[in-house]
């Protein structure tokens, strides 16, 4: 089942795209709860971290070096940024089609909520 970020994948929705490659794409969250709160996704449709198998090792991996990459730009490296995956309802994943959240551009709480 395709979900809104295949929309956004496809150009089909509006995004602030901050990054874009022939794996990945990242972009603004429409309700940021950081200064900086980008989500990264890969182009192939997962749903949850539950889906991933070996074939996606490079996948995943290749979204956290985009995350390192945007984490530059926008020059919160040095200060610190976090990375979260939500997999299903304890976690409160919303959309399933997996997402990194990039959080930063202020002091992060520790236990998250
Ligand atoms: P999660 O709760 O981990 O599934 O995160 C889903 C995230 O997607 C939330 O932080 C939403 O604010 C964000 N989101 C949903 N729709 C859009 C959209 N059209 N553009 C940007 N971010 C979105």
């Amino acid at each position: 089942m395709s979900t809104i970020f295949s929309k956004i994948i496809n150009k089909e929705i509006k995004s602030e795209i901050v990054y874009e490659d022939n794996i990945c794409l990242a972009f603004k969250d429409i309700n940021p709860v950081a200064p900086n709160h980008i989500l990264i996704i890969p182009k192939k449709e997962i749903p949850t971290l539950n889906d991933v198998t070996e074939n996606d090792k490079n996948i995943i991996g290749h979204l956290f070096i985009a995350a390192k990459k945007i984490a530059k730009d926008l020059n919160i490296n040095k200060s610190g940024y976090r990375i979260v995956f939500n997999c299903n309802e304890d976690a409160g994943q919303t959309v399933y089609h997996i997402h990194m959240h990039l959080l930063g551009g202020r002091k992060l709480t520790w236990p998250p909520g």
